[in-house]
């Protein structure tokens, strides 16, 4: 065991970190670079005992984080955040290695993971008085935490999504333990090596494995919450496992947003941006644009307008300058998305940008539109997560809402028009979590995200996700001695 000493990381080593220490393990294994297939440094593989003796810490860590005051664990968080803002090069430089971003949307994710950590550690956990009148008591409402979380994290977006769960809950007072996917690992371990000059051993710990590790962590007894990013498939995985010590869970699930585009909207404005948000992070999003519908009236020029944009983004490796589309993150998915691609192909849907699969080195596709394909393949129904999208038309508002909300997903969405009130009336009628009025993926630390139907359960961030870290405790004071 190594001791955290340095107060710069080391970024040629790859620990778990449990109960303030650097540890390894007797199996390793590493993740690739997806631009270039070169492998990246060795991470450990945690055992079952690596599991105990970090369940072992975070519970006694708990226990004395939960007795200090909110105002320093606050001060904690933004000390955290400030030492992030400092290393943001570095831990850029990483993502862009390990996830395949490109580097200008790697310093993009820094920024906003800053921003997330100091905008969480600034909101301010509810007490409510239920009554306080002149009678013989006093009503209070309260949140005490739940003692130890498990913070599991997808490959898209591996630091913020990770801060996204550390911010709450150890502001709360919680102890949490953070699963990196195995296949970005790397800056998640050292955002935690990092977070250990801030925060007692054991309050946040890191544990990097392969797929046993996930299982193992939500059916551990000790763990009161789970909070979970990632597929519906796995969300389902994790609650059914959750459920049997009753743990709460927070799952942040797949997504398979419309955008709904009106007659008078200004196409040369709008197309590009819906574009961008189709194939930001080559479609591997949560709340990237999954389904286009235009207005009938404007299909053919809004059309051309998007497609006209789209071949103006750039697919390249990270480093290389004004690239849009990094490639794909890892095999699995790539052969996942490619699927998509050749069923398109099989079945003469009319692709009218990209469609090509270029074959390797790196997993890159390109931006792809598909014009009209039926309401019933897999590219509508279906969430890629991959930078392939339907276009699909619709000629009254009534059927454009009800397009939208024929999924079984329920995320975001977002209705772009000229007119602002027929547009917020629209919005109001979309069944989804985050709806927004010509933007999409706008958010904000101090706002609740989470999404209805089978994109998940509850929400993270804002005060709601601080109230998830908790137990609400309803508490019957008597005025009068007895
Ligand atoms: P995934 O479900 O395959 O994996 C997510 C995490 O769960 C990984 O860390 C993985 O190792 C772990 N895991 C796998 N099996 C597990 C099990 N049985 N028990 C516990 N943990 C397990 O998802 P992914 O491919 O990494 O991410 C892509 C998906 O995530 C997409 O569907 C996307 O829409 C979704 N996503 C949702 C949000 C959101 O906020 N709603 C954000 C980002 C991504």
């Amino acid at each position: 065991m190594e001791s955290i000493t340095h107060p710069t990381l080391d970024w040629t080593t790859y620990r778990n970190i449990m109960n303030g220490k650097l540890t390894t393990t007797a199996e390793t294994r590493h993740g690739i670079n997806p631009a270039t297939g070169q492998e990246n440094p060795t991470v450990p593989v945690s055992t079952k005992e690596d599991v105990e003796q970090a369940m072992k810490a975070a519970k006694e860590a708990s226990k004395v984080w939960a007795t200090t005051p909110y105002t320093e664990r606050q001060k904690a968080l933004l000390a955290y955040a400030d030492a992030l803002e400092a290393e943001s090069q570095a831990f850029s430089d990483m993502l862009a290695r390990e996830q395949g971003k490109p580097m200008q949307f790697a310093k993009m994710e820094l920024d906003l993971s800053v921003q997330w950590l100091r905008g969480i550690a600034e909101l301010e956990l509810p007490v409510q008085k239920i009554e306080d009148d002149n009678s013989d008591r006093t009503i209070i409402v309260r949140y005490t935490p739940l003692g130890v979380a498990v913070g599991i994290v997808p490959w898209n977006y591996p630091i913020l999504l990770a801060v996204g769960k550390i911010a709450p809950a150890v502001v709360t007072g919680n102890a949490i333990i953070i699963k990196p996917s195995p296949f970005t690992p790397y800056g998640g371990l050292k955002l935690i090596e990092l977070a250990q000059s801030f925060f007692p051993p054991g309050v946040v710990q890191a544990l990097s494995g392969d797929d046993n590790l996930g299982p193992w962590l939500t059916s551990h007894p000790t763990p009161a919450k789970i909070s979970f990013t990632g597929s519906t498939f796995t969300g389902k995985k994790v609650m059914e496992s959750a459920s049997k010590t009753l743990k709460r869970v927070t799952l942040e699930l797949g997504g398979k947003d419309p955008a709904i585009v009106c007659e008078d909207v200004n196409i040369d404005e709008v197309a590009p941006q819906i574009a961008q948000l189709a194939f930001l992070n080559s479609g591997q999003i949560c709340i990237a644009l999954k389904r286009i519908f235009v207005h009938e009236k404007i299909f053919d020029e809004f059309k051309a307008a998007l497609i006209k944009a789209t071949n103006r983004l750039k697919v390249g490796e990270a480093n290389e300058p004004d690239v849009f589309l990094g490639p794909i993150q890892n095999k699995m998915q790539y052969e996942r998305v490619k699927g998509f691609y050749e069923e398109v192909r099989a079945e003469k849907y009319n692709v009218v940008a990209g469609g090509e699969t270029p074959t390797g080195p790196g997993y890159f596709l390109t931006p792809t539109i598909v014009d009209r394909p039926p309401l019933d393949s897999r590219l509508v129904v279906e969430e890629p997560f991959g930078p392939i999208v339907p276009l699909l038309s619709y000629s009254s508002y009534d059927e454009a809402v009800d397009l939208a909300n024929n999924t079984l997903y329920g995320l975001g969405a977002s209705i772009w028009s000229g007119s602002v009130e027929r547009a917020n009336e629209l919005a109001t009628r979309i069944e989804a979590g985050n709806v927004w009025v010509n933007t999409h993926f706008e958010l904000d630390p101090r706002a609740p995200f989470g999404g209805h139907k089978e994109s998940g359960i509850g929400t993270e961030w804002g005060v709601g996700g601080l109230v998830s870290y908790c137990n609400s405790q309803t508490l019957f004071l008597k005025k009068s001695k007895m």
